[in-house]
């Protein structure tokens, strides 16, 4: 928990005058909603016939068997509705809009990933629905768009800046700057100004809840090391969250480590190249160019490609709490094709990040130790990526013929 919305010196409120009100008073009705067991028990229910919880925790035997090294568990995010751990958030929020009687969601979506489970939540709620999402990345994303717009939502383009996700940002608080009456803004990561890191993280704290009794009952009261991606940080967070203020275990973030080392190349806020700045209404580390400007990221991975880090993860990483990695992209492709080829699973290309580093501190620790990795999502949406690096001709001609078809019919 965050002190008057503060995690050391980073976090806080930093925002105009004018949102002030609608940050104060989601604050207050949050906590209040926190202390409802009615409302608990709303969340718990939406989990159980809609989400698919509680997730599976797959002993990854033949994974550990193949290292030679500690046994590995994959807690299995991707198999919530929708694909990933994002609708643990979308759902708590919109849950939470709707009992303080807002009719509206406004959210923003970079990727498209956030877009898709918060435009789910609302088809689910009867919720009304509006995605702000730059032009660029609408054209980018055009799977997630489509599966946004059949769930009836609509996704909003945003022309300014460089058309991309703090564009996005941008354009959903100045709509909630007067909308807010009616509207609530489903922010999608576990930052922003407070209360969304606790906020968020209280709804992903579900991961690591139900990961600590699915480890106890199979008799290991204590994980040597939890692993987890991080692009915002907010499955890494609500993965880490039962364990954040005890010694034990390793907290272990990887972060995109894209092409190597140098501004542009990768998004390394923790083992890279991040300053401590404020930006869109929250202080942490970012990456960002000579003038202060938030600098342009890569990654293989959409999830994971962004400036910015979590207050709170910004903050447990330099007490030495989290450790972090930064892992490459054909470091991540590598890890996806392990866990496919030993346990049929296909990682997300951002959860395939964590498994990467599961994977390096899995051999070091050797036998005997437990290493738990999130599995954050699953990997069909990435089919795109992941198959145009794996199996590229065959994937190209594919593709082509696709399309010819489709003109065709
Ligand atoms: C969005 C996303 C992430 C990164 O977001 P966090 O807030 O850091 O969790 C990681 N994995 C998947 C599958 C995602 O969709």
């Amino acid at each position: 928990m965050s002190e008057n919305g503060f995690f050391g010196d980073y976090g806080g409120r930093f925002v105009a005058e004018v949102l002030r009100q609608p940050l104060e008073r989601l604050e207050m009705e949050f906590r209040k909603a926190m202390a409802d067991p009615a409302f608990r028990s709303e969340i718990e229910e939406f989990h159980r016939d809609y989400t698919g919880r509680p997730t599976p925790l797959l002993p990854a035997r033949n994974a550990s068997a193949a290292i030679g090294g500690a046994d590995i568990f994959i807690k299995i995010e991707g198999l919530a509705n929708t694909g990933a751990h994002k609708i643990n958030n979308a759902a708590g929020q919109a849950l939470l809009a709707k009992r303080m009687g807002k009719k509206r969601i406004i959210a923003e979506t970079g990727a498209g990933q956030h877009g898709v489970a918060t435009a789910a939540a609302c088809a689910r709620l009867g919720l009304d629905c509006v995605v702000y999402m730059g032009e660029e990345d609408i054209r980018r994303q055009h799977p997630n768009v489509y599966w946004m717009e059949l769930f009836g939502a609509e996704v909003r383009p945003v022309k300014s800046g460089s058309r991309t996700l703090k564009d996005a940002v941008n354009a959903a608080l100045r709509d909630w700057a007067s909308s807010w009456e009616d509207t609530h803004y489903l922010l999608g990561s576990a930052l922003g100004p407070a209360p969304f890191p606790d906020m968020v993280r209280e709804f992903q704290s579900i991961i690591g809840r139900e990961t600590k009794n699915q480890l106890a009952r199979l008799g290991i009261e204590e994980p040597d090391v939890m692993v987890a991606c991080v692009g915002g940080g907010s499955n890494a967070i609500g993965f880490f969250e039962p364990y954040i203020d005890a010694p034990k275990p390793i907290l272990l973030g990887a972060e995109a480590g894209g092409r190597g080392p140098g501004v542009g190349n990768n998004a390394a806020r923790m083992t890279g190249e991040g300053k401590v700045g404020v930006v869109q209404g929250y202080k942490s580390r970012f990456l960002t160019d000579e003038d202060g400007q938030v600098s342009l990221t890569h990654s293989i991975s959409a999830g994971l490609d962004y400036a910015g880090i979590g207050p709170q993860l910004a903050y447990l990483g330099e007490k030495g709490r989290i450790r972090f990695v930064g892992v490459r992209d054909d470091e991540a492709l590598d890890a996806l094709g392990f866990f496919a080829r030993e346990e049929g699973l296909i990682f997300a290309m951002e959860s395939a990040h964590a498994g990467a580093a599961a994977i390096v501190i899995a051999r070091d620790l050797g036998p005997g130790k437990t290493v738990v990795v999130n599995m954050s999502g699953r990997g069909d949406k990435d089919i795109f990526i992941s198959a145009a690096a794996l199996d590229g001709p065959a994937w190209r001609s594919f593709l082509k013929e696709e399309s010819e078809r489709g003109d065709a019919l």
